[in-house]
């Protein structure tokens, strides 16, 4: 079995499911070692003391000055069901051939895969190249991406990266960002036998309220369209209790694109609560979490980095790739606006992605690798 394939399949067999990454980081930084290069392993703060979930990056320098290209992809995969036609940590061939069957097998340990055979051929090829490819292979992506924001923390930086994921018609080359909001409407309470001579009804105004946010508008950009609103949750009041509800809490999601931050969508609700006459009765925050909120980016389809990967796609495939932009977000995000470096994602498919029998592409991750070789070479040649 080649080499890349039986990493692949290495992989698949190693449970890493989200909050279990230990194992498979510890195989990645083996596969570094007997290459030469030296893995350093990454904790974010909350697992700090337990270290059971660590993300591990290298860096394979050429020697010679220049510019450094990063190869990026997540351990951890989502969990498993009992409804498997396999063993979802075992990968299975079909029977032509053409998929394998296991957790993690298209999202995304055949990017990771591809990633390591990248990294071998240069290894022994660092005439090839100058300047350097880093590699980050990171913890919780399916979570809250504490893996990238801690390398984020810690200083990473490249001129360009590469995100491995599934993603292999197309390339990724814009994703919208995405914040929560708590919006608190307030009411006055009193004896419901009085209202409404008496009393505020917060969840009047909160509905109100709800429906003038879903009205709002957003900016508008030429490919990822526009932001929206979405009001996922509403809370308040007591049926147990003769009184008027003072108190309206209402959850709201809005994906946003470039241009639209968390200061903008708030200012966008207070605006609205003045409108209905609700102005000082209305608290909106940000949704505290424990990772920062993804904005949004988009790169130029001219961009060299946008062009280089299609050029190689085409030499090693003879196809088109077309440019795509996506309406959710991912790591990507976190590397395009929070470091400022140009991202592209694009890395070996399948089906079944977060769902029962995923499969993957053995060809797929095979010719990943071989244009991530040719990026190399093209970027930092
Ligand atoms: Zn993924």
């Amino acid at each position: 079995m080649e080499k890349i394939i039986q990493r692949w399949y290495d992989m698949i067999r190693i449970n890493s499911v989200n909050g279990h990454e230990v194992n498979l980081a510890d195989y990645i930084a083996n596969q570094l070692r007997a290459m030469g290069l030296e893995p350093h392993y990454s904790y974010f703060p909350e697992d700090a003391e337990k270290k059971v979930r660590p993300s591990v990056w290298t860096v394979l320098e050429s020697g010679r000055p220049g510019k450094t290209l990063m190869l990026i992809g997540h351990i951890d995969t989502v969990a498993v069901s009992d409804n498997w036609d396999t063993d979802p940590f075992t990968p299975t061939p079909g029977e032509d051939g053409d998929r394998v069957y296991g957790r993690g097998s298209m999202d995304m340990k055949g990017g990771l895969a591809a990633i390591l055979e990248t990294l071998e051929y240069y290894c022994v090829h660092r005439e090839a190249f100058s300047g350097s490819v880093m590699a980050c292979f990171v913890s919780d992506e399916e979570g809250l991406s504490k893996g990238t924001y801690q390398l984020v923390e810690e200083g990473i930086t490249a001129d360009w990266a590469i995100m491995a994921e599934c993603r292999y018609d197309n390339v990724a080359i814009g994703f919208r960002g995405r914040f929560s909001f708590e919006v608190t409407v307030h009411g006055v309470a009193a004896h419901a036998s009085h209202y409404p001579n008496v009393g505020e009804n917060a969840l009047i105004s909160g509905g109100r309220l709800a429906a003038a946010i879903e009205a709002l508008p957003t900016l508008k950009h030429p490919t990822l369209k526009h932001g929206t609103w979405c009001v996922r949750y509403m809370e308040g009041g007591n049926a147990g209790t003769l009184v008027v509800p003072d108190s309206c809490y209402i959850f709201v999601d809005r994906y946003v694109v470039p241009g639209e931050d968390d200061k903008l969508c708030i200012q966008q609700i207070l605006n609205a609560a003045k409108e209905l006459g609700l102005e000082g009765k209305v608290d909106v925050r940000l949704k505290p979490r424990s990772s920062p909120y993804m904005r949004s980016f988009a790169l130029e389809e001219s961009d060299v980095l946008v062009t280089t990967l299609q050029a190689a796609f085409q030499s090693v495939t003879g196809e088109e790739l077309p440019v795509a932009y996506d309406a959710s977000v991912c790591d990507s995000n976190i590397l395009a606006v929070s470091l400022g470096i140009p991202t592209v994602t694009f890395g070996p498919s399948g089906g079944g992605m977060h769902a029962d029998n995923e499969y993957g592409h053995p060809w797929q991750v095979k010719n990943c690798a071989e244009i991530y070789r040719r990026m190399v070479t093209e970027l930092l040649g």
